[in-house]
């Protein structure tokens, strides 16, 4: 068996997040760590601009009324946090469908406005008993990368159909195969038996049409509609559940949705929720044990590290210091206090991807001798600055 560390311990040495005593399941993210969570932030933002979705920011604390119209608080309340403010009951949302819905309801819809995508990176509170928690994988406090997509029923495959190519493409750029599995009809299901075997022919041709495998997770959906779940395996052959795209006939009868449609008349739009990895803070975890800290270089918190042979070349380290970070890569200089090899240790351990020597003969040369996975090379820096620029934009 090959050594392998917890994302705690990995998270401490890197300097990446903690936890606390005083806030069960729920990290205290550090800079180094920020750096990963922005960097996928920033992922999930560009992918979801190209697709065309719209980002919202909706209320962390709402009136339990709300979650009485939406179901949840008949079903959920034992794993919400409510408490009492000026007389009143409110709640930590769990979830960030029922005010997605209320943004929607803000303005009459047009079967022309359809599909509208609302994407919200919300934060969300479930009350987990104290005794689960464990590190990132088990918190009560997490950040989704949450979509909610209103949809004419003529639309669900297409969206279903797009929704398959975003996760293949996010997952492709991080080397992780994905299998995909479609949950059908529960033996406890809400609506219309008709309506949930249409939904399930369409998701079933949304899959084909994207020649995506599949198994069949027969009584495994949710109990208001059909889903597709996306299993992950990482590198220790673990299988990840991370994320589902769930279709809903639930939410928009209870709130009462509508769009006109083209002869001016109300119909139901449904709704599709969705999430790429689900929760930044289990992604972050699993990402950390799959990678144990060696991160790809566009998401690695320090991606190159300076490391001046002696005093005489602080300058010239300097310089180069600069360089890479006016082009917007993340770098340190381990100062000439501790040996060289012990410098150089220092970096592996902290397995930054790129550890740069500059020594006299590098100074000279206007160079670099650059450590990359066990092999060294001297290069110019422009050359060095070009190449990382490339690797970082492909995320490779
Ligand atoms: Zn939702």
């Amino acid at each position: 068996m090959s050594e392998h560390k917890d994302h705690r311990d990995i998270g401490r040495k890197l300097d990446l997040f903690s936890f606390h005593e005083v806030a069960p399941g729920a990290p205290f993210w550090h800079h180094k760590g920020m750096v990963i969570f922005k960097e996928l932030e920033k992922y999930i933002r560009e992918l979801q601009d190209k697709n065309n979705y719209q980002e919202i920011s909706t209320p962390i604390m709402v009136k339990k009324s709300l979650f009485e119209k939406s179901g949840h608080w008949e079903f959920f309340k034992q794993n919400m946090f409510n408490f009492d403010v000026e007389n009143e009951i409110y709640s930590l949302k769990p979830m960030n469908c029922p005010e997605s819905a209320l943004v929607y309801q803000t303005k009459i819809r047009s079967y022309r406005d359809l599909p509208l995508r609302l994407a919200e990176l919300g934060r969300l509170h479930r009350n987990e008993l104290s005794g689960v928690l464990g590190g990132l994988f088990r918190v009560r406090q997490f950040t989704m990368d949450d979509a909610h997509i209103y949809c004419r029923q003529d639309q669900i495959k297409s969206e279903f159909t797009s929704i398959l190519k975003m996760t293949e493409e996010f997952y492709k750029k991080l080397g992780l195969p994905v299998s995909y599995g479609l949950a059908t009809r529960p033996e406890k299901a809400m609506g219309d038996k008709k309506l949930w075997d249409e939904a399930e022919i369409i998701l079933k041709e949304a899959l084909k049409d994207t020649g995506l495998k599949y198994q069949i997770l027969k009584g495994e959906g949710a109990f208001y509609g059909p889903k597709i779940h996306f299993d992950i395996k990482d590198s220790l052959g673990r299988t990840w559940t991370l994320a589902t795209a769930q279709l809903d006939f639930q939410i928009p009868e209870r709130f009462e949705l509508e769009y006109i449609d083209e002869n001016g008349k109300p119909q139901r739009p449904a709704i599709i929720h969705r999430a790429i990895f689900g929760t930044f803070e289990r992604f972050i975890g699993m990402l950390t044990e799959h990678f144990q800290g060696a991160f790809p270089l566009w998401l690695a918190p320090v991606q190159t590290v300076l490391i001046p042979v002696s005093e005489k070349q602080k300058e010239y380290a300097e310089k180069i210091y600069n360089q890479l970070k006016e082009n917007g890569i993340r770098t340190e200089i381990y100062e000439s206090g501790e040996t060289l090899p012990k410098r150089i240790r220092e970096a592996e351990l902290q397995k930054i991807p790129y550890i740069l020597v500059v020594g006299k003969k590098e100074e000279k040369n206007e160079s670099i001798n650059v450590r990359h996975k066990n092999k060294e090379t001297e290069i110019k820096i422009e050359e060095l600055i070009e190449k990382l620029k490339k690797e970082i934009s492909e995320k490779k």
